[in-house]
């Protein structure tokens, strides 16, 4: 048996609101493996902080939710959402597991199409489409996405001038019941904005409708809004069939699907309280049935579910570089990632497992990063037992938005590894260097001599 780790007796006043309904206890497992492979060994080859992705949890994900989709209705095509994580490797994953790309800049739609996705696999979203993008994706035969009326002439014209023929569908926004209402995306529904906009593309003979495309929001905590998304969309759906006799190939229903991170403002965890992803299912895809279509003929369903896929699938090691008594007497932890590798930790109440064997007291503690901001703080509040200076930590719930959002700000990225299914380790981003920050930066003449 291991000897057990000596902490020295301390005396702390207690603080009402660490006790709960739930009793005063922390389940103190550590996370000494990623995978089956130890967070030492990790650390000793790569260093820290280091993202870490699971080959293995990415693919369960996607299998798990396109059977949960699947089994309710019969044809269903996954896209992945590349601003959610546009790592090469993690792209290359899904899209062996057959899910397309869904892009939402000329950056992203390049990226996908250099990995080999081909145009027409490519659903381009996002109100900013730059001429070159559109003119790109309409020759390669992508699926554009079209987001407001300055976008729709604007393609009009490239058609035209270019007699070319676009595929396009238009992103439609509505009001499901959240607040605030994402309507800054898209044409209306209730104003009547989405049927204007579908007038003038089935008039236009360079201009080939495909499909509805809507995405209400993300992290969506109750399946609802889903179901009266999925009506308002078949009812547009229906009404292209009666009125213009077009039959569109498919209903996009976007992402949004929440992950197991917790909000900020969520008293219990996310697992407590979110919908199950059946449920979800349900109410995406029950309307779906309305259309006036069957068999064969059923519109495909198309998902752009980010988070939801991978956000468990990713891990950030940490190291503790120091504790230390904040004047109020709460304890300090100092990590050596912070905001700016996680920047979804200004939402999310991310998880901070110990990578070791701890003691067993744990204490109320701050979570900081590195930065020489006083911004930086992971976790306002958490219980943890007792780290010493070099000690690690895992950070879960790291895959979505980090490797995407993280900044270079003071210090500079880290590696990135991905754990493949076979165990082995691959690096799939390094870390960056002094070198490539300053590349692209241009030093005038005048201003390189300086004498000190
Ligand atoms: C960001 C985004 C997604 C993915 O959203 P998640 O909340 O991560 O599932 C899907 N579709 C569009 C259009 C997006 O902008």
């Amino acid at each position: 048996m291991d000897k057990k780790v000596y902490e020295r007796p301390v005396i702390i006043k207690q603080y009402s609101g660490l006790m709960n309904k739930f009793g005063g206890t922390t389940d103190q497992t550590p996370i000494k493996d990623i995978d089956g492979v130890s967070v030492k060994q990790l650390v000793e080859d790569f260093g820290s902080p280091l993202f870490v992705m699971s080959e293995d949890k990415i693919r369960a994900n996607q299998r798990k939710m396109l059977r949960i989709f699947k089994t309710r209705y019969p044809k269903v095509q996954f896209a992945w959402s590349y601003k959610t994580n546009y790592l090469d490797s993690v792209c290359s994953v899904f899209h062996q597991e057959g899910s397309w790309a869904e892009v939402v800049s000329e950056f992203e739609y390049d990226k996908a199409r250099k990995l080999g996705v081909p145009g027409e696999k490519i659903i381009f979203n996002g109100p900013e489409k730059s001429s070159s993008a559109l003119i790109k994706a309409i020759k390669e035969n992508a699926k554009i996405h079209i987001d407001h009326f300055d976008e729709l002439y604007q393609i009009i014209e490239i058609t035209e001038s270019l007699n070319l023929k676009a595929n396009v569908a238009i992103r439609v926004n509505m009001d499901v019941g959240i607040y605030p209402k994402w309507d800054r995306f898209g044409f209306n529904y209730e104003n009547g904005e989405a049927e204007a906009a579908l007038r003038r593309i089935v008039v236009n003979d360079k201009l080939n409708l495909i499909g509805l495309h809507t995405h209400i929001g993300t992290y969506i905590m109750s399946a609802e809004p889903y179901r009266l998304a999925a009506v308002k969309i078949v009812e547009l759906f229906n009404k292209l069939i009666d009125e213009y006799d077009i039959t569109l190939e498919y209903i996009d229903m976007g992402g949004g699907l929440p992950s197991n991170n917790t909000l900020k403002g969520q008293y219990l965890e996310a697992d407590q309280i979110l919908p199950s992803y059946e449920q979800f299912a349900d109410a995406v895809t029950s309307p779906l049935f309305d259309t006036k279509l069957s068999g064969d003929k059923m519109p495909l369903l198309i998902l752009e579910s980010g988070r939801a896929l991978i956000d468990d699938a990713g891990y950030l090691i940490s190291e503790v570089i120091g504790n230390k008594r904040l004047a109020d007497g709460r304890r300090a932890v100092i990590l050596n990632a912070g905001v700016n590798l996680l920047f979804t930790s200004f939402w999310f109440k991310h998880k901070i497992v110990p990578a070791q064997d701890t003691g067993g007291f744990t204490e109320n503690s701050s979570v900081y990063g590195p930065l020489c901001m006083n911004i930086d703080c992971l976790r306002e509040e958490i219980v943890l037992p007792a780290l010493k200076r070099k000690d690690h930590v895992v950070i879960l719930n790291t895959g979505a938005y980090s490797v995407t959002q993280w900044m270079q700000f003071i210090t500079m990225r880290p590696k990135v590894v991905m754990i493949m299914q076979d165990k082995t380790v691959e690096l799939i981003r390094d870390s960056e260097n002094l070198e490539y920050i300053t590349s692209p930066e241009k030093l005038p003449e005048k201003l390189k001599e300086f004498s000190l």
